[in-house]
């Protein structure tokens, strides 16, 4: 079994994956589809919208000459509800009745309010005086045609929807989601609801954290049941997955022990190695390669390392495929009350609580953080950053924290 050569440092690390996550293909998706996705082409007004003259209120259209001042009446001639534009224009001393988002008619170019005026009927009474162009939304007023009204690799949410709905697009050409396929390897492992476990049985729980995280970042991700520590078995069910993903992430089996058999089993399905062993707690024995299109993650088994992992390496390339920045997994500078040690010789990536504080983020250890357990990355808000160089941080001192849990930032 081979030894790890040089570690690389996690700042490197997440650049060569980030190398080697260019950016997916472009689909036509529908509308809602493209919400949390990237536009892959800026987008352009077809036309002028609104696209005629209407009006903001309910009410009616008059001349504004004969409007100048309030006490004159009105003779209704026809209507304009929103869809059905009025068959006659306005003449002197005339109204159209009109609702809101009705055409404008001919000949008029204000519109009175129906509060303003004696009601409705088939005359009114005007009750206050009207200005040229008032409760008129103009054509054009909100684009123009030719306009460019969404810049490429903007990411999708309502507002952007609704503007291209405007526009007619039933479509929006978008980075598509990476296909994800997660599988775990390890004898050891039940599926969770199958039954008791047997002595030495543990139950699978990486395989759902990491589909979890993979979904959460917009990505399509299905999951495999955990493969026994077999090299026949793995193999078959890799290439499976190499074949048919975009992202293989891995948990498990990666290490340096006798039964670590992921390695070898990607080294000969043709998987280039990128990097493999990373300066970095939780982590060292992160797997990064390619074949063709497909990029593979082999991640440790331990629970905490798995995700936390996947946090630091995995979601970049998903996003990055995506076209999208990370906008909900900000990093704020932290500081410790104490000193806090880092003997390991690698960066420590620290499961902390936040707290705001006067002099701005206070972090303090969620407690032990031992790499297998899963109950201590509920308790965290963040990870803090700490070494590799340094021996540690002390109390004061300020080191970077990725926020996992935005809501804190609010608090
Ligand atoms: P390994 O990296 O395969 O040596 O596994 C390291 C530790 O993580 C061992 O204690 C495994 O039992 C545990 N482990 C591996 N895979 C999983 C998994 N899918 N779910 C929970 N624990 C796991
Ligand atoms: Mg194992």
């Amino acid at each position: 079994m081979q030894l790890f050569e040089k570690l690389i440092d996690h700042a490197r690390a997440v650049r060569l994956v980030l190398e080697n996550a260019p950016r997916l293909p472009v689909a036509r998706v529908p509308l809602v589809e493209a919400r949390g996705l990237a536009l892959a082409e800026d987008l352009r007004a077809r036309f002028d919208s609104p696209p005629f003259d209407n009006s903001a209120v309910d009410g009616y259209a008059v001349r504004s000459a004969d409007a100048a001042e309030a006490g004159r009446t009105f003779e209704v001639v026809d209507e304009a509800p929103a869809g059905r534009p009025a068959q006659k224009s306005v003449g002197e001393g005339q109204a159209i009745k009109i609702f809101t988002g009705g055409v404008m008619p001919e000949g008029a170019d204000a519109i009175v309010m129906v509060e303003n005026t004696s009601g409705w009927g088939e005359r009114f009474e005007l009750k206050k005086a009207a200005e040229k162009g008032q409760n008129v939304r103009r054509s054009g007023a909100d684009v123009r045609e030719g306009e460019r009204i969404l810049r490429s690799g903007t990411e999708i949410g309502a507002p952007e929807i609704a503007l291209a709905a405007t526009q007619g697009y039933g479509e929006l050409p978008v980075y598509r989601r990476p296909k994800v396929v997660v599988l775990s390897t390890g004898s050891e492992l039940v599926e969770p609801g199958a039954g008791e476990l047997s002595p030495g049985e543990i139950f699978d729980s990486n395989s759902f954290a990491l589909i979890s995280q993979a979904l959460e970042t917009g990505a399509h991700a299905r999951r495999v049941s955990a493969l026994s520590d077999d090299a026949g078995v793995l193999r078959a069910a890799v290439e499976e997955a190499l074949s048919t993903a975009d992202v293989v992430v891995t948990s498990g089996g990666v290490s340096v022990g006798e039964k670590d058999l992921v390695k070898g089993s990607l080294l000969d399905l043709g998987v280039d190695q990128i990097f493999w062993g990373i300066k970095l707690k939780p982590g060292k024995p992160v797997f990064f390669g390619t074949r063709e299109d497909a990029r593979f993650f082999g991640l440790p088994g331990n629970p905490v390392s798995a995700m936390v992992c996947f946090e630091l390496f995995v979601r970049p390339a998903l996003m990055a495929m995506m076209g999208k920045r990370d906008k909900r997994r900000p990093r704020v500078e932290v500081r410790f009350d104490s000193d806090v040690e880092n003997s390991f010789g690698r960066m420590h990536a620290m499961r902390v609580t936040l707290k705001r504080t006067q002099e701005g983020w206070k972090a303090e250890s969620v407690g032990a953080q031992g790499s297998g357990l899963v109950s201590s990355l509920t308790k965290a808000d963040a990870l803090a950053l700490i070494g590799p160089e340094s021996k540690g941080v002390k109390a004061g001192e300020s080191v970077e924290a990725i926020v996992l849990r935005e809501e804190v930032l609010f608090s």
